[in-house]
């Protein structure tokens, strides 16, 4: 029975109670939600993205290059993988390994590559692997090979874990197939700009412990394949489900998310550690969290990922079942003469494409109201730089009239990671172009007093019982949005039509609809700002106030 288990690669990165689930015969025919739109875009995008670096290859090694298709039913995919491997060929695209059945593996990489009397695998991903810095261990396209790899002055690895965990599970199949190169596992990532392969040592001791990404992976391919086997065979489970950020994209939330509903489990409150930590101390469920007292009981077990008395206050929300509560009992939102409110929209890596502001206050001689800086050329395309430094230089504009004014001046965004980050990245990638600020111009912003994040405040102010995203915490000031379906991920398929990616007649409408829900979105940090500003965010209960409920 045990032989009948095989898992992938996914496995040792993912939730353990999945693993138990796709299983457990008993559940086989439970419903599952199909993949959403979004989801189902990043495969259809990690897929070109592979196409694209594998023709590539194929054009610079022509003559030592194989390819075996996926439409192949996956054991003609093995044979063909094993019939090119046995013969040396220099480069395989797209192979699937021999199954270990008694390993309880099965999978392959993009690319398998010729070196050491065997083969190293080598993935291709749709992410970053590299940072600017310098010693990374680097090899080009045209030789992607260890024996090639220098350490690179301008790059330094990204470590990616889940690249590394699949990299060692590609290692230990080499491994059982007797197909791995000779010395120490090895592995090689491909990654969004596509230009060198980036090279892992797997024996070194880079994880946390101070062991290596092999130590790491056997321990945890270890306990999935106990959990896949115990519920394989109607064993008592390994693994009972827990809230995660996986959850939301995960096709079991159905099975999963009434029960834990039901369960009033934990989890439906708190996040990682704490709920671990908790659960060990013996507090399973949000009502034995909420009947505890902030003020006089001790914490169950110490908590990292918020206060204790926080975590009793949000389990008390959550039994009321109020989305928000306040956890001060004045409210407090730093205000300006001028306020302007950002919001930036970027297609995944590729380029930021909109930055929205909207201008409020008092009178500086500009216009008030929305502005949106905009390029419809897709990204990637140097018109990003264009519509940036518009942005910038009216941003500096309000600011330096402000100033001359003498008024107090702030912008507002919500979550500031990604306007910093691509303001950083903006300035660094069109450096010299008219218009563009120096790097020091936007750190001198970013930290001044005057860049404000309201999601920081909403943390700071407010319990979130349902999350603290903005379409989730503006309607509580009663804003709404004029799109029904406005959301980050629906933006991106709109973004694809507005622009015509994949060669499309670019989508007008589209170009409004996002332009709609941009302005928006900075209207919403707008309203909340006003709200928190406003007797009406006393209507919001206090969180002291809370007593906790009689469950059941
Ligand atoms: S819904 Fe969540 S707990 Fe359930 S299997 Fe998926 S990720 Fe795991």
């Amino acid at each position: 029975m045990n032989s009948a288990v095989l898992l992938d690669a996914t496995v040792v990165t993912g939730c353990r109670r999945r693993v138990h689930l796709e299983h457990d015969p008993s559940v086989a025919d439970a419903p599952r939600a199909t993949l959403d739109t979004s989801t189902q875009r990043r495969i259809a995008e990690a897929a070109a993205h592979r196409r694209s670096v594998a023709d590539r290859l194929a054009e610079l090694h022509r003559g030592a290059w194989a390819e075996i298709s996926p439409d192949l039913p996956a054991e003609q995919r093995r044979a063909a993988t094993l019939a090119l491997l046995s013969k040396g060929v220099p480069f395989v695209w797209g192979g699937l390994l021999p199954e270990d059945p008694s390993g309880g593996r099965r999978g392959g990489t993009e690319l398998l590559v010729r070196h050491w009397g065997g083969y190293l695998p080598v993935l291709v991903v749709r992410h970053k692997v590299t940072d600017l810095g310098s010693g990374a261990r680097t090899s080009p396209l045209t030789n992607p090979l260890p024996s090639a790899a220098r350490a690179n002055p301008k790059r330094k690895t990204r470590p990616q874990g889940r690249d590394q965990m699949r990299l060692a599970h590609a290692v230990r199949m080499l491994q059982a197939a007797g197909l791995a190169a000779r010395g120490r596992a090895t592995g090689g990532v491909i990654g969004l700009d596509a230009d060198v392969v980036v090279w892992y040592d797997l024996d070194a001791p880079t994880w946390s412990g101070g062991h290596s990404a092999m130590v790491e992976y056997d321990t945890r391919f270890a306990d999935r394949l106990a959990i896949a086997r115990a519920a394989a065979t109607g064993a008592d489970s390994l693994a009972q489900p827990s809230r995660v950020t996986e959850c939301r994209s995960c096709p079991w939330w159905l099975t999963c998310g009434p029960a834990l509903r039901a369960a009033r489990d934990i989890s439906m409150v708190l996040r990682g550690e704490d709920t671990a930590a908790l659960r060990a101390a013996g507090v399973h469920t949000v009502d034995a969290l909420a009947a505890l007292n902030p003020v006089v009981d001790y914490p169950p077990a110490p908590m990292t990922g918020m206060s204790f008395r926080d975590a009793v206050w949000l389990a008390r929300a959550w039994q009321q079942d109020l989305t928000l509560v306040r956890r001060n009992r004045r409210v407090a939102v730093q205000r300006a003469d001028v306020e302007v409110d950002v919001d930036m929209e970027n297609f995944d890596e590729a380029g930021a494409y909109l930055w929205g502001c909207l201008l409020s206050g008092a009178d500086i001689g500009m216009p008030g109201g929305y502005h949106a800086f905009a390029t419809w050329e897709p990204v990637p395309t140097l018109d990003e730089a264009r519509s940036f430094a518009a942005f910038w230089s009216w941003l500096s504009e309000v600011r330096r009239r402000a100033a001359e004014r003498g008024l107090s001046v702030a912008a507002y965004c919500y979550n500031e990671q990604a306007e910093n980050r691509w303001m950083l990245s903006s300035a660094e990638r069109f450096a010299g172009f008219p218009g563009i600020p120096t790097v020091a111009a936007v750190q001198e912003f970013i930290s001044s007093g005057s860049w404000v994040d309201l999601y920081q405040v909403i943390s700071t102010e407010f319990l979130c019982a349902r999350g603290k995203g903005l379409k989730t915490v503006a309607p509580a000031a009663g804003f709404s949005w004029h799109d029904p379906e406005a959301s980050g991920e629906n933006s991106m398929r709109w973004y694809a039509d507005a622009v015509g990616l994949g060669g499309g007649k670019p989508d007008l409408a589209q170009r409004t609809r996002l332009l709609t829900y941009n302005a928006d979105d900075v209207h919403a940090t707008h309203a909340l700002r006003l709200w928190m500003s406003s007797d009406r965010v006393h209507e919001v209960p206090y969180a002291c106030d809370l007593l906790p409920c009689h469950h059941g």
